[in-house]
This record gives C-alpha cells, structure tokens and sequence, in this order.
C-alpha cells in the first residue's frame, strides 16, 4: 500500500487565501488586525521564526512589529512591555517567542500578556476556555493539526486517535481538540506501558515526542492517518545510516546541505503502513505560522465583538 501524502503546504495556501478575504472585509471595516511579535536575545532559530512570521503578516496586510530586546533584558522590563502591548489599541496579538533567557521569568512574561491578546493560546484563561470547548484563541500547531484532518477529508468522530507525547504545547491541546472533534482518544508518554501496542490501535497518530524516527512500522496500524509533529535535525552519517533503511538520498542531502531534517516518524515505514501522513518536512510545520495569523484575526474580531466567520483551526 502506497499512503497518501497530507500537503501541508498546499492545506497552508489555502488558509492563506481564506484569511486574505477576512481581512479584506475588516479593512473595509476599518480594521486592520495588528500582531507584536517580541524576540529577547539572539537565538538564530527564534530569529529566523520570528522573521518569518513578520514577513508572513505583511503580505496578508496585517500589521506587525517585531520588538527585539538584548539577551540581558529584565522580566520586569519585559512586564512592562507587555502591559504596554496590552493597552495599546492597534495591537491584537502579542507573541512573546520562546526560550526566552534563563535570567526571565518566563511564565511570569506568558501570563501577563492579555488573554484577549494571546495568540499563542498558551495563557491559563485559554487554556481553560479550550479544555471546556469555549475555543476561542487555541495553540497554533494543534488547531493546525485539526485542519489537515479536516480538510483532508479524514473522519475524527468516532475514530480512535492516540496522541504521543503530553507537552503542553502540542500534546495535551491536539488531544482536546480532538475530543471536541469527537474522537476516542488516549495521550501516551514517556511512562506509558506497550507504547507499540497502544499506538497501533490508532486511527489517528499524532506523533509529537521530539526524537528522530521513534515511531516506528510496529507502531502503525495498516491504513491508520499518521501526523508527525516532530521536527528533528540529523547532522552526522552515522545518525542518517540509524534511521534511514535505504539512507542513499538522505545522504546525498546531508553532503548538499548539511543536515536532513526527520520527523518522530520513521519516513520509511509510515509510506509503507499507513493510509496518509503527514511528511516532515511539509506537513504540520507550513500550518503553525498560518494559524497564527487566523489567530491574530480572530483575536481582532473577538476584543470588538464581531461574530467570526468559519474560521480555520476550531
Ligand atoms: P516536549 O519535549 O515538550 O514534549 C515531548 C513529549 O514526548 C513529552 O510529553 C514526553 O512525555 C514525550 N516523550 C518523550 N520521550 C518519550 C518516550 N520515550 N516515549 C513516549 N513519549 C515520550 O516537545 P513538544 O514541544 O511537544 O514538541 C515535540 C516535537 O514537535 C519536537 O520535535 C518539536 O520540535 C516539534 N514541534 C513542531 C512544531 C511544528 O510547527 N511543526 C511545533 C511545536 C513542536
């Protein structure tokens, strides 16, 4: 059986061009939806995150800063910005990137930003808003992990779905969200017993741990949908030779570019047991960035009280 590949990127350009009509009508309207984005320090990877995420504003026509502070700055400095940022009526998302350095409070910083402004979803108001089914502002990646479901045409109601890993960022939201979505679902970890055995009676496998290829074709039911969430960087032979059976394109990809990014899923033996996936990369990373944005716009909508449209991600 050869799976059906889950596009993420193609999923993403239609998001896109949906949220482009929204605010077309809020321009209309008078309003154009405004994300801060706030970056501490210089972490090349939060960076580059944070570029992107800017650049992807302005090209939907969003307004963006982006606020970058020295790796030396305070959490009571960045308590300040934060209160700033939520006063401020042009602004109606405030993203704080993550890690921020080890001399901030980061919790302190997450919890001060205005539920109302929290694109990220990650303030404990929407986090209880999302556990009882009041979604409003929910984690990008998982409501992006919904929408290949959904528009994948793939069934959650009724459907066992068995979630691998328990973060709050990733594992415990999609598992909400999937329950919303009325799905059957178990949350396994790093102390679940027979984790093969558990995950292969998965209709739906999200696959959210961290380590390269963990799960593996005894993981799989034949025909089940694999989401693999897992962004993993290999920069040795030795690690491509590991995960890979046949590791000759990989290879080549490691001596090209320097390295071979790999999911939690073995990229082998998910095309040969499963029904679709979704590959790494191209699958769930293209959506986080795009329900960010339909974050955003929702964000505007609800601080002045206009009924969302159908809007991407709940
Ligand atoms: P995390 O480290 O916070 O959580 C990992 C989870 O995996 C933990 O809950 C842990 O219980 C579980 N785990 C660890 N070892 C295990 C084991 N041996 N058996 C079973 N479970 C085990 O990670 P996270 O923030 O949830 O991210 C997970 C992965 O997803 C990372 O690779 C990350 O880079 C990636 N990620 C991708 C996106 C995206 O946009 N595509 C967004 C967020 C995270």
């Amino acid at each position: 059986m050869t799976a059906r590949i889950l596009n993420g990127a193609k999923i993403r350009d239609s998001i896109m061009e949906e949220l482009g009509e929204q605010i077309r009508d809020l321009k209309t309207a008078g309003i154009t939806p405004g994300l801060a984005a706030v970056l501490v320090g210089e972490n090349p990877a939060s960076q580059i995150y944070v570029r992107s995420k800017v650049k992807t504003c302005e090209s939907l026509g969003l307004h963006s800063e982006k606020i970058e502070w020295p790796a030396d700055t305070s959490t009571e400095r960045l308590l300040g910005l934060v209160d700033d940022l939520n006063r401020r009526a042009e602004i109606d998302g405030i993203l704080v990137q993550l890690p921020l350095p080890p001399q901030v409070d980061s919790k302190a910083v997450l919890e001060a930003v205005s539920p109302a402004k929290d694109v990220d979803g990650f303030h404990p108001v929407n986090i209880g808003n999302l556990v009882s089914g009041r979604l409003g502002l929910v984690p990008c990646t998982p409501a992006g992990i919904i929408e290949i479901l959904r528009r994948s045409g793939i069934t959650m109601q009724g459907a066992r779905a068995v979630i691998i890993g328990r973060s709050d960022i990733v594992g415990k939201p999609v598992a909400m969200l999937l329950l919303h979505n009325h799905a059957t679902v178990t949350i396994c970890h790093s102390r679940t017993r027979d984790l093969p055995a558990v995950a292969r009676e998965a209709d739906i496998l999200v696959a959210a741990i961290g380590k390269p290829a963990f799960v593996t074709g005894e993981f799989i039911k034949p025909g089940a949908a694999v989401i693999d969430v897992g962004i993993n960087r290999l920069t040795t032979e030795e690690e491509v030779r590991r995960i890979f059976h046949a590791p000759a394109a990989a290879l080549e990809k490691l001596q090209s570019k320097g390295s071979v990014l790999v999911g939690d899923v073995q990229p082998e033996d998910v095309q040969e047991k499963a029904g679709a996936y979704t590959p790494v990369p191209g699958g769930v990373g293209p959506l986080t960035i795009a329900m960010l944005m339909a974050n955003t716009v929702q964000a505007a909508r609800l601080r002045r009280g206009i009924p969302s449209a159908k809007s991407a991600g709940r």
